[in-house]
């Protein structure tokens, strides 16, 4: 099969940890490799977002990145990337013109745009299909942050049109189907694959970093608001009062170097929260890790927290698992399901620093406990999460999407007849 990803502002080849660059990106490349490792030849479109960057980028056998010149050829905020997609389309339409692909994927609403918008101006010969990975929901977005809501009033009817016009909409969790289905969307046409793990490269054995007191643990991703690393600051006097002294939360994540005479205003805030606190000892920011070092980091913690208002899906959890380490997580969206309550890690309340320091304490004070969780979390990333599991399940959504629009192409005949 020929595929076409369209992920508009998360490439495949970015850095990641900044506002704008980390699950997606990840999905992206890792789902696009799996893919590719299956015989299918895949092209990544995503916008051009520095002028150095090549047209196209042979990242394997069969997988390219394709930049395409879309808007201002430097970063531009992904919530101001809507008037550029029409020009997106046009440069994706106009590369099929070469040799058209079976089956587009759009990443992201704005992507799916994009995608419906090329399969539209394609001269295939046949109808491509597209199908829709949201990754993120603009109705969840605005329940949880009201007026900080940054994205354009558009994706109000924008977004449910993508899911309404789309062939196929692949969730990432069931949390996802009730949202979308909520929106109006109809659920036949829903199929469900988790975001996956890299299990070669997360996993228990190899190093690990050298901690700075007897316990470690650890939060890891973009430094935005929604992702309430700050409710894990306010944990730790809850934690220092139930006799946890000795602990080092460390934070991974935010755009270039955390520890910058100026530092982004994220990192500021939550360093002057820590501070208030009177914990500021106990706290370190890492600022962005190359993904190298990620399961290093990983190991080297007695509990990896994921303390989000809401999360999409959420890929940290699943490293984390995937390199033994239990994980305290907010029982919101997909970590529902990929953290096992007592079984991979502990559920938490939304919004509850005392309820994480109450699960970090039981976890800090049970070595066994910990090892129980750990392995039990590696199994079930191994069991459920792996990319080529993913990828298969991918696979499915697009030949079912295929097969569909052929469908309809020959009742359409019948019709005409
Ligand atoms: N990440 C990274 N370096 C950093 C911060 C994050 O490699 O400094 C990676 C992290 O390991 C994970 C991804 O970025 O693979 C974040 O994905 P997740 O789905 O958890 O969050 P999202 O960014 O989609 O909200």
């Amino acid at each position: 099969m020929r595929i076409a990803m369209i992920s508009e502002h998360a490439s495949p080849l970015a850095a990641l940890g900044g506002v704008d660059a980390g699950g997606q990106n990840v999905h992206v490349a890792a789902l696009s490799e799996a893919l590719a490792r299956r015989g299918h030849h895949v092209t990544v479109y995503t916008r051009r977002d520095a002028t150095e960057l090549p047209a196209r980028v042979r990242v394997g056998q069969r997988l390219e990145v394709v930049h395409v010149d879309a808007g201002p050829a430097r970063h531009v905020p992904k919530d101001q990337l809507l008037p550029y997609m029409g020009q997106l389309a046009a440069g994706v339409a106009a590369d099929w013109a070469r040799r058209p692909p079976d089956v587009v994927h759009g990443h992201f609403w704005m992507s799916g745009l994009a995608a419906l918008d090329a399969a539209r101006r394609a001269d295939a010969g046949h109808r491509v299909p597209v199908l829709q990975t949201f990754h993120a929901l603009g109705t969840v977005k605005r329940r949880h942050q009201g007026a900080e809501d940054t994205s354009p009033p558009e994706r109000t009817w924008l977004e449910p049109g993508v899911g309404r016009s789309a062939d196929g909409i692949i969730a990432t969790c069931p949390d996802e189907v009730l949202e979308l289905t909520a929106m109006g969307i109809d659920a036949a046409k829903i199929s469900t694959a988790p975001c996956g793990v890299d299990l070669d490269f997360f996993a228990p054995d190899g190093p690990a970093d050298a901690r700075r007191r007897r316990h470690r643990v650890l939060s890891v991703g973009r430094l935005v608001p929604r992702k309430g690393v700050d409710l894990v600051i306010r944990a730790l006097p809850h934690l220092q009062a139930a006799g946890f002294d000795d602990v080092e939360l460390l934070i991974v994540g935010g755009g270039g170097n955390a520890l910058a005479l100026d530092p982004d205003p994220e990192v500021r805030r939550l360093l002057d929260l820590a501070t208030r606190l009177g914990v500021a000892n106990h706290v370190s920011l890492h600022g962005q890790v190359p993904r190298d070092a990620m399961p290093g980091i990983f190991r080297s913690a007695d509990a990896v927290v994921c303390a989000p208002w809401y999360e999409p899906f959420g890929i940290v959890p699943l490293e984390a698992m995937a390199c033994g380490v239990p994980v305290v997580a907010a029982a919101v969206g997909g970590l529902q399901d990929t953290v096992v309550d007592h079984g991979t890690g502990l559920h938490v309340p939304p919004r509850d620093p005392a309820a994480i320091a109450a699960a970090l304490a039981m976890l800090l004070a049970d070595k066994a406990l910990r090892t129980r969780l750990g392995s039990a979390g590696e199994q079930r990333a191994r069991t459920l999460y792996s990319w080529d599991r993913v990828a298969a399940q991918t696979e499915k959504a697009y030949l079912a999407a295929i097969a569909g629009t052929t469908a309809g192409a020959v009742s359409m005949e019948g019709a005409a007849l």
